[in-house]
């Protein structure tokens, strides 16, 4: 266990090692992988101004190493105006980067109405319309609300303009998730698990691993 915030070449040796796994395949967060292999997808979410100072160096480094990340951004304004890192956001789009909305409509009653005015707003702020979108988890608050709309969304995602999002298992399974944002309630310390040492091993074949990161917690 590691309190953040951890250094990138940390980071840098857990990407390495799952490289040299010749039964792991690192996936485009785009991709739908079907096969023989465990695949491993990366997803940044951009939950803080913190977030989007260091996006562009682990951005960099995970391109460096081959590896594709999405990229989550809120339109909420309450940590960030995303309109204010345009260029960032659009020139990471172009390099191929999924960029999406990390939405918190749940927050909301009319989730769906949220949902629809949250993909408008990322649009006029960014320059382009989000294919996917992944939820911002706020701990327990409206966390069966949460849940009824991962549900309900999930076979609507066209409805709403979007191609895909991993917020249901029907959409993408994750039969494992490593984060960098586990809690110590004690000391209000976030910290990692040594799964990013020593990826724990599926039983069988195809299983998909999340690997779901914050900027603002690496460091160089
Ligand atoms: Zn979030």
């Amino acid at each position: 266990m590691l309190n953040v915030p951890i250094p990138l070449g940390f980071y840098k040796a857990f990407i390495n090692r799952l490289l040299a796994m010749t039964d792991v395949t690192c996936c485009g967060f785009a991709e739908t992988m079907t096969g023989n292999s465990t695949s491993v997808f990366f997803r940044h979410d951009i939950d803080t101004c913190e977030c989007i100072g260091n996006l562009q160096r682990m951005i960099d480094l995970e391109l460096e190493l081959t590896i594709n990340p999405g990229v989550y951004v809120r339109v909420d304004g309450e940590d960030y105006a995303a309109h204010a890192f345009r260029d960032l956001f659009q020139d990471l789009h172009a390099r191929g980067i999924e960029i999406g909305l990390h939405t918190s409509c749940y927050t909301k009653d009319n989730y769906f109405g949220e949902l629809e005015r949250e993909r408008t707003e990322f649009t006029k702020q960014l320059g382009f319309e989000p294919r996917s979108f992944s939820v911002h988890g706020l701990g327990d608050y409206r966390k069966s609300v949460r849940h009824e709309f991962y549900c309900a969304v999930a076979n609507r995602l066209h409805d709403f303009g979007f191609e895909f999002s991993d917020c249901h298992p029907s959409l993408r399974e994750y039969h494992y998730t490593l984060q960098d944002c586990y809690l110590d309630t004690a000391s209000g310390k976030r910290f990692i698990y040594d799964d990013f040492t020593f990826l724990p091993r599926p039983k069988d074949v195809q299983k998909n691993y999340l690997v779901l990161t914050h900027p603002c917690y690496w460091t160089v």
